[in-house]
C-alpha cells in the first residue's frame, strides 16, 4: 500500500487563525485592548526564556500552542510540569495582571478546544484519498496535544499511524524524524508516496529527505484540484 504523509496544523485544522480568534475572545472577555503582536510576543519570549522547549517530549510545540497545554498530562516529571504551569501562569501575569492567571488559562484553553475543527474540505478529500492509499498524519507537537485535537477534530480513526515530534522527540525537519518515518514504512512494507502540508521548511524538508513528492497546502485550501495522489 502507498501512503501519503498528511500534516495537521494548517494543513486539515486550522492553527494561526484559531489561535487568533480564541486569544482576541479571552482579551475581550477580561476587557483587555492588547494588540495581538504584542500579545503574541510576549508568549513567544516567555516560550524561549522557559528552556521547555529542549525537553524531548516537547520538541516541535510552538509557544501558542504551549499555552493551552495541559502538562500535567503532556508530560511525565514534576519539574517539568511545574515549569509548564510557570509558563502559562508568567505569559497571563503580564498580559492581564489584574486577573487571576488560572481563571484566564482556563478560558483561554475552552476557548481554543472549541475552535479544533477540520477545514470544510478535509473530509471529503480524506474520505476520497483513503481509497487508495494507507493515510498516516506527521505533525510537530506534543503527544498528548496532537491527539487530543485528532480526538477532538473527529480525525482519529482517519490515521493508520500517526508520527508526533514529541513522541520521536525530534522535528518534522530533522534526520530523526524522517528516519522514523522511513524504518516504519519498512516495517510495515508499505511506502510513502507524497507529503501533504502547509510548511516547506519542515513538510517539504520531510518530503525532500523520502524523495517523494511535496503538495504544499494553504490553510484552509483544497489542494485536491491539482492533486490526485499518485499510485504505483
Ligand atoms: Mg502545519
Amino acid at each position: 500500500m502507498d501512503v501519503l504523509l498528511i500534516d495537521l496544523d494548517d494543513t486539515l485544522i486550522p492553527d494561526a487563525a484559531a489561535r487568533d480568534q480564541a486569544m482576541s475572545s479571552t482579551l475581550a472577555a477580561f476587557a483587555a485592548t492588547t494588540r495581538l503582536p504584542d500579545v503574541w510576543r510576549v508568549v513567544r519570549g516567555e516560550w524561549q526564556a522557559s528552556g521547555l522547549r529542549s525537553t524531548p517530549a516537547l520538541v516541535g510545540v510552538s509557544s501558542w500552542e504551549a499555552l493551552w497545554t495541559d502538562f500535567r498530562a503532556a508530560v511525565p516529571d514534576l519539574t517539568t510540569q511545574l515549569a509548564g504551569d510557570d509558563y502559562q501562569a508568567r505569559v497571563w501575569n503580564r498580559i492581564l495582571p489584574e486577573e487571576d492567571s488560572a481563571v484566564v488559562g482556563a478560558s483561554f484553553r475552552g476557548t481554543r478546544e472549541q475552535l479544533v475543527r477540520t477545514f470544510d474540505w478535509a473530509p471529503a478529500a480524506l474520505s476520497s484519498w483513503a481509497r487508495t492509499h494507507d493515510l498516516w498524519c506527521v505533525t510537530n507537537g506534543s503527544s498528548w496535544l496532537q491527539r487530543r485535537k485528532l480526538q477532538l477534530a473527529g480525525l482519529g480513526p482517519t490515521f493508520r499511524d500517526v508520527v508526533i515530534s514529541g513522541e520521536v522527540g525530534a522535528e518534522k525537519s530533522e534526520l530523526r524524524f524522517h528516519d522514523e518515518v522511513a524504518s516504519r514504512s519498512a516495517r510495515l512494507g508499505v511506502q510513502p508516496v507524497a507529503v501533504i502540508g502547509d510548511s516547506a521548511t519542515s513538510d517539504g524538508a520531510l518530503a525532500s529527505a523520502l524523495q517523494v513528492r511535496y503538495v504544499q497546502v494553504a490553510a484552509g485550501t483544497d489542494p485536491s484540484s491539482d492533486f490526485h495522489p499518485p499510485s504505483r
